[in-house]
Order: C-alpha cells, then sequence, then structure tokens
C-alpha cells in the first residue's frame, strides 16, 4: 500500500502531528490536523509533493476526536466533500456538542473544587479555536474493512487514549497506523472521560447533530470480519445505539481499556507502527513492555501513598504531580483516575463515596 506521512505543525504542547495520505482510489487521508493557517498550509504543501490537492481528497479517516488530529477535518470536507469516517464512541466529541455537565460531575466526584471546574471549563473552551465542527460523519466499528483499489485497512478498536480510539491495520504487511495509542516518546495518557456505554440517561446531546450521521452504505466499508466468533456488521442503521447503556455517568475505564488494547496490537505482531506523533515504532512487543513496566512503577507509588492515607483522586493528583499547571492538571488528574480504575480492577485499591465525592484506600 502506498502511504505517505505529511507532518504538521500544531500550536499545542504535543507537537507535530503525523497524517497519513494512501495514495490509492479512494485517496484518504488518516487524521486532519488541528484547525489553523500553518496547518492547513502544511496540508497543502504536503499533498502537493504528490500532486494532490485537498478537494481530492475522498474519504478522510480519524483515529481520534481530538483536536489535534480531527481539528480540521470540517473544512477539508468542506472544501473537498469527502466522507469522514470515526468510531462511533468519538462522534459525540467530533459533533463539539459535547456537554462540559458532563465532565463537571466526573470532576465534582474526584474532589476538584468548585473554582479549578471552572479553570478546567475555560481551558475546555479555549481549545474550540482549533476545530470547525464536521457537519457529517460516518460511524466505523471494530473490524470494518476500509477498501482500497489495492488493498484494505482493517480498523482496531483500542479503547483507551479515548474510548474510541482506533488503529487501522493493513494485514498483508502487518502495518500498522496507530494514531495516539502508540506513540514513540511520551506515554498516551488515558485521558478522564464519561463511558460511552453508561451515560445515556443523563443526556441527549446528539440529537439533530446525529440525523445527520450517514448510513454507511458505500463499497467501501462491508460487513465483515468476526470478534471472537461473532459476526459484526459495520453498517449503522441505528446511529444512536453507541449510547445506548444504563442511566448513570460512569467514568470510563481508560487504564484497564488501554493495556488490554496494547496487548491485542502486540497479538497482531506489526512489523511497523507510524504513530500520532514522532517517529515510527517498529517493535511493538518491546514498546509493550516498556509502558507495562511505566504503568507498574505508577501503580508502586499510587499504591503506597494509598497505603498511608485515603485521597480523594484531586488531592492525589496534586501529591504525585505536585509542579503542574493549567491544562496539565487535567491530564493529572486523568491519569491518577485511570490508575485508581485500575487498581480497583485488580483488587488492590476500593473507594467509599462520600456526599458524591471519591476517597480512596488501599485493600492491603
Ligand atoms: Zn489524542
Ligand atoms: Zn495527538
Amino acid at each position: 500500500m502506498d502511504l505517505k506521512q505529511i507532518t504538521i505543525p500544531t500550536p499545542l504542547d504535543v507537537g507535530p502531528i503525523n497524517v497519513y495520505l494512501v495514495r490509492h482510489d479512494p485517496l484518504t487521508l488518516i487524521d486532519a490536523g488541528p484547525k489553523g493557517r500553518d496547518s492547513w498550509q502544511s496540508l497543502e504543501g504536503g499533498l502537493r509533493q504528490y500532486a494532490i490537492r485537498v478537494r481530492d481528497i475522498r474519504r478522510l479517516v480519524l483515529t481520534h476526536s481530538h483536536e489535534d488530529h480531527s481539528g480540521q477535518a470540517g473544512a477539508i470536507q468542506e472544501a473537498s466533500g469527502c466522507q469522514i469516517a470515526i468510531h462511533g464512541w468519538e462522534l459525540e466529541t467530533l459533533s463539539r456538542r459535547g456537554d462540559y455537565s458532563l465532565y463537571k460531575s466526573l470532576l465534582r466526584s474526584c474532589g476538584v473544587p468548585q473554582d479549578v471546574i471552572e479553570r478546567f471549563q475555560q481551558g475546555y473552551l479555549r481549545f474550540r479555536q482549533f476545530y470547525d465542527p464536521v457537519k457529517e460523519a460516518t460511524q466505523l466499528q471494530e473490524g470494518a474493512l476500509l477498501d482500497f483499489e489495492q488493498g484494505g485497512l482493517q480498523v482496531i478498536h483500542t479503547p483507551g487514549h479515548t474510548p474510541g480510539s482506533i488503529c487501522l491495520l493493513e494485514p498483508a504487511t502487518r502495518t500498522l497506523i496507530a494514531g495516539d495509542t502508540v506513540l514513540e516518546k511520551i506515554s498516551p495518557n488515558p485521558l478522564l472521560n464519561p463511558d460511552p456505554q453508561s451515560s445515556e440517561g443523563d443526556r441527549s446531546p446528539l440529537t439533530g447533530w446525529q440525523a445527520r450521521i450517514t448510513d454507511y452504505q458505500l463499497s467501501t466499508v462491508k460487513p465483515d470480519i468476526t470478534d471472537h466468533g461473532r459476526v459484526h456488521d459495520s453498517t449503522v442503521r441505528n446511529p444512536q445505539s453507541a449510547f445506548r447503556g444504563p442511566t448513570s455517568i460512569h467514568r470510563f475505564r481508560a487504564l484497564s481499556a488501554y493495556l488490554e488494547s496494547l496487548k491485542r496490537l502486540a497479538e497482531l505482531a506489526p512489523t511497523l507502527c507510524w504513530t500520532g506523533h514522532g517517529q515510527p515504532v517498529y517493535d511493538l512487543a518491546w514498546y509493550r513492555r516498556g509502558m507495562e513496566e511505566f504503568i507498574a512503577a505508577r501503580q508502586h507509588k499510587i499504591l503506597s501513598l494509598l497505603r498511608q492515607a485515603n485521597w480523594t483522586p484531586w488531592l492525589l493528583s496534586l501529591r504525585v504531580f505536585p509542579n503542574t499547571e493549567g491544562v496539565h492538571k487535567f491530564l493529572a488528574l486523568s491519569e491518577i483516575t485511570s490508575h485508581l480504575d485500575y487498581a480497583q480492577t485488580i483488587g488492590k485499591a476500593q473507594l467509599e463515596v462520600c456526599d458524591g465525592v471519591e476517597y480512596w484506600r488501599s485493600v492491603e
């Protein structure tokens, strides 16, 4: 498969982002870059090397909905009329009707003070400058196959960094396009998010926008692939089904999901992983071992603090990451909540909820 990497600058701390061009029919871009003049010009310049214009793009696949990956998706669609495809669990964020009240209730349960929640909300709103809304998108599911005149890319749902993160695998060469699930130099922070399977009852933000989500009726995606023996049909007949579930808002158990996703990817034994930021990773087994060691060391630190006292997630995040500012405080809290939830899953920590706030302690 003829795959080209185009690197696009971002004004964000994460640095430049890699997007990928698949030079086969239908001409496909994987990830878009953030909204911004430099970003647009870099994309145009990158495409120009291959005598391609933005308006030639027929399909845009997004590995997840973060602004650095999806911010100029709306503008690309506007210029080209291309189809945009993303996992169903990312649709709400992509629609940009994400309701911050969901995050507020998650933050309150972590013991975050009200003034800090308001600062987080302002930061969240500031990110609006990095994206244009997307008018129409198509939902991808685990196992969908993106067909090209030559070869295909298989959608691997890899929840963790976000609930609906996907990787794309070219089975013939075992080449993986990994988005932010595999990053060469930074750990892909499993972010604090509502669980997409357990929060429908408390929100209805998708009405109207979802009505414009198209059915995947094109030949580019086939019903296909078995997952534990079950046949999945990737055609979307009821887009809202992605958000069906029990009524209360739960946190997405990001770290458990991430470790499971890494295990699954390692089992696919890719020979090359193209990353969302930085250089490619060639040895995923080695990468996975490194990540697991890093995660185990942090678990160890958190569990030793839990043995000394009871902590709210917020106070624990300040203790473990004392020198963070701004959005990094949110990232630090995300890291802590994902570790606490994981520690609970493996039976090492438990929580008590008092007045709606979580207090965590060690089981040992
Ligand atoms: Zn990301
Ligand atoms: Zn990213």
